[in-house]
């Protein structure tokens, strides 16, 4: 919670008081305790500097009260999607982490800054560029930040890569790929419902190739150009698509060569130089990261530690230092807007197969 009354008062040199105690730490409530928000995140909060959880959202009371129980989170702390808005009475909560189907995802981020909160929501941010629109109008007109669940840009080794590219240690980059997926699950899955998900593995893992395109070369695309192959008798595949491919034009000259899947186990990025290659296998996944410069695979590098314990450690204390400090995070709404637009026109190219200038 941001400290209240007078320890919001600025010093003589305008630093606020509050901004010089490095162990403040902003309460969270997470909302969805399914496998990214429980089993994923809330473990992270012990690795934290600047974030604490103080109350959990879910629609099963029982599993809600045993996390609180287990993370130490008062009853009081327990909400369920009827008493989400609530969370404007708890003073200990300043940021909400949406961790819901991307269907919810829209709903529940105007709900909470409405409720006066600053808002982290998930990856894909939502079902369509006219939701996260009004997502992000939603959060400046309650003068709420936003964040989206983009934890790569907090990973060691992406920002080594991103560093190495633009250091220019191989050369000219002239070619950039990626190929994101996984063997997805039983057709009940919400992933697998287009009304639910948005998509199928574009919105959900081929983002990340997408992502990594546009924070690998430093450059927004220009023009897309996209490929689906679904089989349509696989019951997984009935709403939503299996493969797409889809190339990407930088304004560079630099080509983005993306595939995403959810029928093979596939995390992989290369960035092709006129003097050499960086190269990351897995590139995005939770761990065993692994990164090589140079020609061929002789070289591979160990990064330095990122800006946090972890990589969602780090995102979550950039979410508070943003708040605490009154910044802008790196990936705001506007991040995710962006990559709906793309995903967009990928659809649209796949569709109607042409090239789609952006
Ligand atoms: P899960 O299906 O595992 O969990 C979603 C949770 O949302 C459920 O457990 C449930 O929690 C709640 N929920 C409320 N209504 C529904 C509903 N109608 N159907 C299903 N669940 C519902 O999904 P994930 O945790 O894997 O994904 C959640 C979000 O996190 C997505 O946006 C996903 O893209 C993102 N994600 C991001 C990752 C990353 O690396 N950044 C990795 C994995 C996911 P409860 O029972 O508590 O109500």
């Amino acid at each position: 919670m941001i400290a209240a009354g007078g320890a919001l008062a600025a010093t003589a040199v305008g630093t606020p008081v509050w901004a010089a105690t490095p162990e403040r730490k902003l309460g969270y409530a997470i909302v969805g305790l399914g496998g990214y928000g429980l089993g994923v995140i809330i473990p992270q909060f012990k690795n934290c500097q600047h974030s604490k959880l103080v109350a959990l959202v879910s629609g099963d009371p029982a599993k809600a009260k045993r996390v609180a129980a287990e993370y130490g989170v008062p009853e009081s702390g327990i909400y369920d999607y009827k008493s989400y808005d609530k969370l404007k009475d708890n003073p200990d909560v300043d940021v909400i982490y949406i961790c819901l189907p991307v269907f919810m995802h829209a709903e529940y981020t105007v709900r909470g800054a409405a409720a006066g909160k600053h808002i982290l929501c998930e990856k894909p941010m939502a079902l369509s560029s006219a939701e996260c629109e009004t997502m992000i109008a939603a959060c400046k007109k309650a003068g709420k930040k936003l964040m989206i669940g983009y934890r790569c840009h907090f990973e060691p080794y992406n920002l080594e890569a991103i560093r190495r590219a633009r250091a220019g240690e191989i050369g000219k980059l002239r070619y950039f790929r990626s190929e994101h997926g996984f063997t997805a699950g039983g057709p009940s899955s919400w992933r697998l419902k287009k009304a639910m998900s948005g998509g199928g593995s574009l919105m959900d893992i081929g983002i990340y190739a997408l992502q990594a395109a546009r924070y690998m070369t430093g450059e927004e695309p220009v023009a897309v150009y996209a490929k689906e192959t679904t089989d349509r008798s696989d019951p997984r595949f009935r709403e939503v698509e299996d493969m797409i491919e889809f190339q990407l034009e930088f304004p560079s000259g630099v080509i983005g060569s993306c595939m995403s899947m959810y029928s093979a186990n596939q995390n992989h990025i290369l960035l092709m130089g006129d003097k050499g290659r960086i190269e990351l296998e897995p590139g995005t996944s939770y761990a065993g990261q692994r990164l090589w410069v140079g020609n061929g695979r002789s070289n591979e590098i160990t990064p330095p530690p990122g800006p946090g314990a972890t990589q969602w450690a780090g995102q979550l204390d950039h979410m508070s230092k943003c708040v605490i400090d009154n910044r802008e995070p790196i990936v705001p709404g506007e991040e995710g807007l962006r990559d709906m637009r793309i995903i967009e026109a990928i659809y649209k190219s796949a569709r109607e197969q042409k090239r789609i200038v952006l």
